[in-house]
């Protein structure tokens, strides 16, 4: 059995100066369960127990390569030279911009920020300044950051189909109720319901927000003809597409979800994958739609473009460009599919896997949802019940199984373990669930 009493203690102290003893809401796993770490090398993380685990969270994502890699850390050092920040640029964000425009196709033009909710606060602002519209539309079960335009989401935990739609509700307490007038919210893979919305709203309506494979939502992925509908209706209703890569972006292919599905954004963002972990995001569109950032658009930041940041990012871009990381990712994703499936299959758990298999989301149904309102039929109170299990082996998984597996170039050598622990876990899970029947 796990030992967490090191945690456990410094949740005690940490929490007498830290709300819930940590600096995010989602690292709080409650009182003897929130996880302190010591360090993370490679594909793996030690708490301040000394226990390992392989990570298949990473970060919620941004870590592409492994935790303190050697090459992109180096670069980090070399980042420090320079100085930090200026208020002046330096000539490393244009190699930097230069580098995502090659790699992304719809990328003409880049600003940096700090993290995925600065750049999508600022594909908001453009795209209400390009079409001289305010609201926009969210997928259910999407999520963007924590700004309060796009804290809002569609509640399908306690949702009676007869009664109507979902219930569209605050992240929370203090998210401004005005906000919520511009927000409209419609089902994935449903072009029919967003041509719905933008024939009643469209003159109110002028982005669509997106993440074609949904990183907070298991990995629910958009069809193809989905993507290309809503391509259709943005154009024909005179709104900007924008296609939030900040946890697709640079992880499921060198052109993010953009390359993979053959879709074309008017904006997108990135964050996450694309320092390896170092805060830093972007911004990035056609020339036309990017242009509205200078007289029009105010864009900037104190910390945008910082100096170890910036070479971090230009060292992870320039190994996942020249190199075959995703590609390894990847094979890896699939190998480990398959060892899950099998164990699974050999147990008679019905299971399936959406998503991409370097952002891959675990289902205990047949078939994978295609929408958040079908998440509510996968049995995830059986994933509820194998995560801890998880933890317990030393595989780290979000508790909530509405967040993807995460996996870097650094988990190759973690195969044979994960599913030997793995196997362990879904064994004590069954036990635990039948006993308690
Ligand atoms: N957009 C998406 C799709 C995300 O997954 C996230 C964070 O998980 C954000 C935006 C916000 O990014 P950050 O946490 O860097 O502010």
């Amino acid at each position: 059995m796990r030992c967490l009493q090191n945690s456990n203690q410094h949740f005690k102290k940490a929490a007498t100066r830290l709300p819930l003893g940590v600096s995010s809401n989602f690292r709080y796993w409650g009182e003897d369960r929130t996880v302190y770490v010591k360090r993370g090398k490679g594909g793996r993380i030690w708490d301040i127990d000394d226990n390992e685990y392989i990570d298949y969270r990473l970060a919620y994502g941004p870590v592409i390569l492994g935790y303190a890699d050697e090459r992109v850390d180096q670069a980090a050092r070399e980042g420090i030279e320079v100085g930090g920040v200026f208020a002046l640029s330096t000539e490393k964000e244009y190699e930097l911009a230069e580098r995502i425009c090659r790699m992304v196709p719809s990328a003409e033009k880049v600003r940096l920020s700090n993290s995925g909710t600065e750049a999508v606060m600022a594909a908001l602002r453009v795209a209400r300044a390009h079409t001289g519209k305010d609201g926009h539309i969210v997928l259910e079960g999407g999520y963007h950051g924590i700004f309060n335009e796009v804290m809002w989401y569609a509640e399908v935990e306690d949702w009676n189909p007869e009664e109507g739609e979902p219930e569209v509700l605050p992240y929370g307490d203090g998210v401004p109720r005005v906000t919520k007038r511009l927000v409209h919210t419609a089902p994935l893979n449903d072009a029919n319901a967003v041509e719905d919305l933008l024939k009643e709203n469209h003159s109110s309506i002028g982005a669509f927000l997106i993440e074609p494979i949904m990183g907070n939502c298991c990995g629910i992925t958009a069809r193809r003809q989905y993507l290309n509908d809503v391509r259709e209706l943005c154009d024909r209703f005179g709104v900007l597409l924008v296609v939030d890569e900040v946890k697709t972006g640079f992880r499921v292919a060198k052109g993010g979800a953009q390359e993979l599905f053959g879709i074309r954004a008017d904006i997108c963002t990135f964050a996450k994958a694309l320092g390896n972990g170092y805060p830093i995001a972007a911004v990035a569109g056609s020339d036309e739609v990017m242009s509205w950032i200078g007289d029009d658009v105010v864009h900037g930041g104190t910390f945008t473009g910082h100096s170890v940041s910036l070479a971090a990012a230009n060292k992870t871009l320039e190994i996942l460009e020249e190199t075959d990381a995703l590609e390894s990712i990847e094979t890896y994703g699939r190998a480990l599919q398959s060892g899950l499936g099998r164990i699974l299959a050999e147990r008679d758990i019905a299971h399936s896997f959406t998503g991409h298999p370097a952002l891959m989301g675990l289902f205990f149904c047949a078939q994978a949802p295609e929408d958040y309102r079908s998440w509510i039929d996968s049995d995830y109170a059986f994933y509820d019940s194998l995560a801890p299990e998880l933890h317990n082996e030393g595989i780290l998984v979000e508790p909530d199984s509405r967040e993807p597996w995460f996996l870097c170039e650094a988990h190759g050598d973690c195969l044979a373990e994960t599913l030997e622990k793995f196997e362990r876990a879904v064994d004590k899970t069954v036990a635990k669930m039948s006993n308690a029947a």
